[in-house]
């Protein structure tokens, strides 16, 4: 028999490998702002307008979830791309396609809310950053630096392979069964306007939709689809011989090509608004820029065990202390310290500090003027600018007020914050009296 061309797979792949190139971190900053948004809830310090600039993707991508169901997971994530690429060549190249028994794939689909519910109580009890470095989305996300991600992400590096190795043999192996983030949008697109009818009455026997479906479905059971698991990749409605599956926004019928030009317009347009916002809100706050001076000009100290998030303007949020981080390796020969220093005790000058942040190489120059913390200026970071932006905008203000290293990270951005501290304190060990 002839082999159709699916022409919406066809689309739907290319808006996939346009999502990859461009924006490949969408899944990683998502479920980091939203464990963000927990950290500052649990915390009591959550203040939307002065967070919404570290928080675009998730004002963008859940309430788009909630009102079109899932195209985020069937047409932007990348990490959807990577699993679907690797299903593709070992379907297509080494002719495996297997098929995991219905009983077994359900109850395993309710793997991915055990791992939603273990983040959510391991970080409650022990706080989100004795995580990081589990994180497999971190570890895709920094490959392009590998092998220096291999010793902060190690085990997000092992998750990452097992999750490759899944992939390989099962359609979408992680997120049917393990993907958090899924298991968020599993729950929200259940009430979404989108959904894809099947009435049974009509159908054959075939089970076309059901056998190529994405996700697993079982498809042949039921009369429609709303939200859940689907992840509105339209296999189903192009498989199935006698256009019995159809789409439906609204309460109307609508073509799959539409309905997608429809979910992907809504996010094109989402996402450039709010970024447009967040510049314009950035602009008004004064001391944002990616290398930062930080001056204290009347080198009045405060107290020196004091950690503050008083910068205007900025979203950071306080999570751990610096000294609970495990990135403290340097460069240089500088050592990074195990303890922190307080001032009065440096020689006037400016001295050059290295430790390694999310990626080696993050240097500081500290002047020291009268005895004291003066300035503070980054001058070369190789992390990626999304995450590191809230640390260079708030923890070297922290350190100059607080005359000590003894500060804490900035949630979402903790390895770029522990790197400017422990460079600053290695450029601070050069300058002991
Ligand atoms: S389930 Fe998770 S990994 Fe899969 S497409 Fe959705 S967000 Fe991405
Ligand atoms: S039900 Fe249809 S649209 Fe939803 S995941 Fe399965 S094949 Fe894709």
């Amino acid at each position: 028999m002839k082999k159709k061309i699916k022409k919406i797979q066809i689309f739907r792949f290319a808006v996939q490998i346009i999502f990859f190139i461009l924006l490949p971190g969408l899944f990683t900053l998502t479920f980091s702002e939203l464990k963000n948004i927990y950290d500052m809830i649990t915390k009591g310090n959550f203040n939307f307008l002065s967070s919404y600039q570290s928080l675009i993707e998730v004002i963008v991508i859940i309430p788009l979830t909630i009102v079109l169901g899932r195209f985020f997971c069937g047409w932007m994530c990348a990490f959807g791309t990577f699993n679907d690429v690797l299903h593709m060549i070992s379907k297509n190249i080494f002719k495996i396609n297997i098929k995991v028994d219905e009983k077994v794939d359900n109850a395993l689909k309710y793997l991915k809310y055990v791992v939603l519910a273990a983040i959510i109580v391991i970080s409650w009890i022990m706080g989100s950053t004795i995580l990081k470095a589990t994180s497999p989305w971190d570890a895709f996300a920094q490959l392009t630096s590998f092998p220096n991600i291999t010793v902060p992400l190690t085990i997000g590096l092992f998750v990452l392979l097992l999750i490759t190795v899944g992939a390989f043999f099962i359609e979408r192996f992680f997120c049917r069964y393990l993907c958090p983030l899924g298991a968020v949008f599993s729950i929200v697109s259940k009430v979404s306007i989108f959904k894809i009818n099947k009435p049974k009455k009509d159908c054959g026997k075939c089970r076309l939709c059901t056998n190529n479906c994405s996700m697993g479905l079982d498809l042949y059971k039921k009369n429609n689809v709303h939200g859940g698991d689907c992840i509105n990749c339209f296999k189903c409605v192009e498989t199935c011989p006698r256009k019995n599956v159809t789409p439906e926004m609204a309460n109307e019928e609508l073509n799959p090509a539409f309905a997608s030009s429809v979910a992907l317009a809504s996010f094109v347009a989402f996402y450039g608004g709010s970024n447009v916002l967040a510049s314009a809100l950035g602009t008004s706050n004064v001391n944002s820029t990616a290398i930062v001076s930080t001056a204290n000009n009347n080198n009045t100290a405060p107290s020196t065990n004091s950690s503050q998030n008083s910068n205007s303007g900025q979203n950071a949020s306080s999570s751990s202390s610096a000294n609970n981080s495990n990135a403290t390796s340097t460069q240089n020969g500088n050592s990074a310290a195990s303890s922190t220093a307080t001032a009065s005790q440096y020689k006037d000058g400016t001295y050059t500090g290295t430790a390694d942040g999310f990626r080696p190489g993050l240097t500081v120059q500290v002047t020291i003027k009268g005895g004291k913390i003066a300035d503070i200026q980054i001058t070369q970071i190789n992390d990626t600018p999304r995450f590191y932006q809230n640390a260079v905008n708030t923890v070297p203000q922290e350190i100059i007020s607080a005359q000590s290293t003894n500060v804490d990270t900035v949630s979402g951005a903790t390895y770029s914050s522990t790197g400017i501290i422990n460079a600053v304190q290695a450029a601070l060990d050069s300058a002991k009296a």
